[in-house]
């Protein structure tokens, strides 16, 4: 197989030859970071008085970490490191956990951005004979404008159709022969779901591939969807504090996701003693953004969970690739004392193919202890006067769940299309225990 790169220069550049491009934007970082009200105090503490502080990549250890508490706080200007009249963008990240983080671009920054997302859109083969419909959120949400930008500097058509309406989704795909979506991973699926539902012809669309992100998600759920729809998947990972969309995103190889190192430092550390892991190991991944002068950002702990993979990949680009993120350090559930991420109960769940695109984790007290109970969709034609069918599936599920969680969770099986989707990020796990706490 040929892979196509967007910049071959750039994508396949040495190791040696990308840390030194590394060096010299980390310098220009740091000045830069010196001009923002947050950060002169602890750079200057650190002893780091300019870009002449910095020499090699050892001296990343010398900078802070920068939390999102960091970035709340710094709220609105605290980050901001260029006068307002060359500000011509600002973002703000979706608030999954909290407030919202505000994020400044300047001209160039959303050019290096677009740089970043019309190479990570490419490198899955797409080209300007590519029509590219965007089902995302436009706004604030750096998924929409992101995604477009690097759409159209592809030269793709961009139908900036943004999230929902699955029927004018449809109408759209069909009048333009789109052949290239966008969406979170939970709208694909429920797309599909409402495509058999409103009987959509899938042979009158020219649809080819789906980049699917801004949420955690498995490899059976990605093995489901191409399944479904026919297409194939590519994970897209990104962050508002650094940019959005663009950040790190499969290759046509599809093992592992390439993290743009001209524009990102990576580290991946363990969340308590903060020292790195092996490669190949679980942490949490931090990130230095080296291609943005108004808001520059040092050492963000992302909190999200992923290892490096220790081998170079096949497709002959250099830029290192991170596993699919496992979750969030905070979205681990303590359930009767074990620890769960919601992303163990999706793995087994979209395994199993009786179970349908939606599904839902409640957990509650039940006196002094928690309950955990999974909610899924099943197939219509299962609910029939013979029982036997349904609750032998229950069953099956249940056992498998607790095969591999060592919880035995109650499960529940609702009908296709029952369970609440949202349009935005899919909220997956319902926890009304620190409310009963009060
Ligand atoms: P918020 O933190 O409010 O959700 P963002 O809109 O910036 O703000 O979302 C970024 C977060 O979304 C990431 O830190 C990560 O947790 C999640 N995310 C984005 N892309 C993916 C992906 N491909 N897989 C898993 N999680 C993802
Ligand atoms: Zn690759």
């Amino acid at each position: 197989m040929t892979y196509q790169y967007w910049d071959t220069h750039l994508e396949t550049m040495s190791r040696e030859d990308l840390t030194a491009c590394q060096v010299a934007l980390l310098r220009k970082t740091v000045s830069a970071a010196l001009r923002t009200p947050f950060y002169r105090k602890p750079l200057a503490a650190a002893g780091i008085r300019g870009e002449e502080s910095v020499t090699s990549l050892s001296d990343l250890k010398r900078l802070p970490f920068t939390t999102k508490h960091d970035l709340r706080s710094g709220f609105p200007y605290g980050f901001l490191s260029i006068p307002q009249e060359r500000v011509v963008r600002l973002h703000a990240s979706s608030g999954t956990t909290g407030t919202p983080t505000t994020i400044y671009f300047s001209k160039d920054d959303i050019t290096r951005w677009t740089g970043f997302v019309a190479r990570s859109i490419y490198g899955t083969g797409c080209t300007r004979f590519d029509v590219f419909q965007n089902m995302i959120t436009y706004g604030l949400f750096t998924g929409g404008l992101g995604f477009h930008s690097g759409g159209e500097e592809v030269g793709m058509t961009v139908i900036p159709s943004g999230a929902g309406n699955t029927t004018r989704q449809f109408r759209l795909m069909q009048d333009f022969g789109t052949t290239v979506v966008h969406a979170t991973p939970s709208f694909l699926l429920h797309l599909e779901s409402k495509m058999r539902e409103e009987g959509v012809d899938r042979s009158r669309l020219r649809l080819k591939r789906a980049f699917a992100g801004a949420e955690p998600y498995s490899e059976d759920t990605r093995a489901r969807i191409e399944e479904l729809l026919g297409i194939d998947v590519y994970n897209s990972y990104g962050l508002s504090e650094m940019n959005g969309p663009g950040v790190a995103f499969e290759c046509q190889r599809k093992d592992g996701l390439h993290l743009w190192e001209d524009g990102f430092i990576p580290e991946i550390i363990h969340p308590d003693t903060l020292e790195p892991v092996p490669d190949g190991e679980i942490g949490e991944l931090v990130l230095t953004c080296l291609c943005r002068e108004a808001t520059p950002i040092l050492r963000y702990r992302t909190r999200d969970l992923t290892g490096f993979y220790a081998e170079p990949c096949g497709c002959g680009r250099t830029h290192r690739r991170i596993q699919r993120i496992k979750g969030r350090t905070d979205d681990m559930l303590i359930i009767n004392g074990v620890n769960l991420f919601p992303s163990q109960i999706e793995e087994v769940i979209m395994s199993i193919k009786e179970v349908g695109n939606n599904y839902l984790i409640v957990v509650e007290k039940d006196g002094a202890l928690d309950r955990l109970t999974v909610k899924t969709e099943v197939n219509q034609a299962i609910f029939r006067d013979d029982t036997r069918p349904l609750n032998a599936l229950k069953e099956r599920i249940r056992k498998t769940l607790q095969a591999s969680i060592t919880i035995n969770p109650k499960v529940e099986l609702h009908e296709s299309g029952s369970l609440p989707v949202s349009e935005g990020k899919a909220t997956r796990v319902l926890d009304s225990r620190a409310a009963s706490r009060l």
